[in-house]
């Protein structure tokens, strides 16, 4: 398979929050058929006389088609007025009980969806519906968040450690960067800070938002991209950003993670998709002890 073909398979069978939702939605449809064929045998039982209307509406587009096709222009021509007639009584009925004229259409289980999942948030950015909250634990649970509960935006302390002006500063750049606002030569990006200042607590937030508005990301420790499921592996080498968090330098020569990070990394750049690699190693402890193949890279990288 040619690299550029591989590529847009691999985006195309990413497990995005599209694709969670789209198993809802599927699932959405058929309990929306199933009420409202509930609701239309519950709201037929009370309002026989429109019942029997509604039928008898079908019954001369019936004998319409049937007129039609015997070529017989008359009887065409009377089931016409009959319906029209039918149709009359049936909207003075609607009229005098108060009820919607569109009574036969679903209706979406949601209001603020429409059932589509997403909506339009007050900065003009879609945003994933409340009522897919399923969805949403699903897709962070897929992209390395399901052991964050506690982080979401709804509890998200900017004071959660002391440096708050530059973590504020680190969430305003990485926002950037993933919008692709900000250019660099290998879209590879060190977050370094030290020991204890917040940095899995503000790429785990982040992260979340950035699947909340509809994007794809994935967060995941250094010393587990080696033993990633299939799953996670498609999401992490092809989604908008990855978080690689507790990066050691020392880590990529053991085993196969300075091989298996190569590959992420370099298929990454070829795409053209941002990787944030998260540290407490400062630059030189980090192109010192690095496999060679990766402190080349990272010598190129930019700061966050
Ligand atoms: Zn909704």
């Amino acid at each position: 398979m040619k690299l550029t073909t591989y590529l847009i398979f691999l985006v195309m069978m990413m497990r995005t929050i599209d694709y969670y939702i789209a198993k809802i939605k599927e699932q959405r449809e058929i309990d929306r058929s199933v009420l409202h064929e509930a609701f239309l045998e519950d709201f037929y039982a009370k309002n026989k006389e429109l019942q029997g209307i509604d039928r008898d509406i079908v019954a001369q587009r019936t004998n319409k088609i049937i007129a039609t096709l015997d070529g017989d222009v008359e009887a065409a021509r009377v089931a016409d007025i009959l319906k029209i007639r039918l149709c009359e009584r049936r909207e003075e009925y609607l009229k005098a009980h108060n009820i919607r004229p569109d009574y036969e259409t679903e209706l979406p289980i949601c209001d603020k969806c429409n059932d589509t999942g997403f909506y339009i948030g007050s900065k003009g950015r879609r945003r994933v519906c409340k009522c897919m909250n399923e969805a949403l634990e699903e897709c962070y649970e897929a992209s390395g968040l399901g052991n964050f509960t506690r982080i979401s935006k709804k509890n998200y302390d900017e004071n959660y450690c002391q440096n708050k002006d530059r973590r504020r500063a680190v969430l305003t750049k990485i926002t950037k960067i993933y919008q692709h606002m900000v250019e660099s030569r290998n879209n590879i990006w060190l977050y370094i800070d030290g020991i204890q200042s917040g940095k899995t607590y503000l790429s785990v937030f982040l992260a979340k938002q950035i699947i909340g508005v509809g994007d794809s990301c994935a967060y995941i420790k250094l010393e587990d991209i080696s033993d990633m499921s299939e799953v996670m592996s498609e999401i992490v080498k092809g989604c908008d950003i990855l978080f690689i968090d507790d990066y050691s330098g020392a880590l990529t020569s053991s085993g196969s993670i300075g091989t298996d990070l190569n590959n992420i990394l370099e298929m990454r750049s070829g795409m053209d998709v941002p990787t944030v690699i998260i540290t407490n190693e400062s630059l030189a402890e980090i192109i010192a002890e690095s496999d060679v193949r990766i402190s080349g890279k990272l010598k190129f990288a930019e700061r966050v």
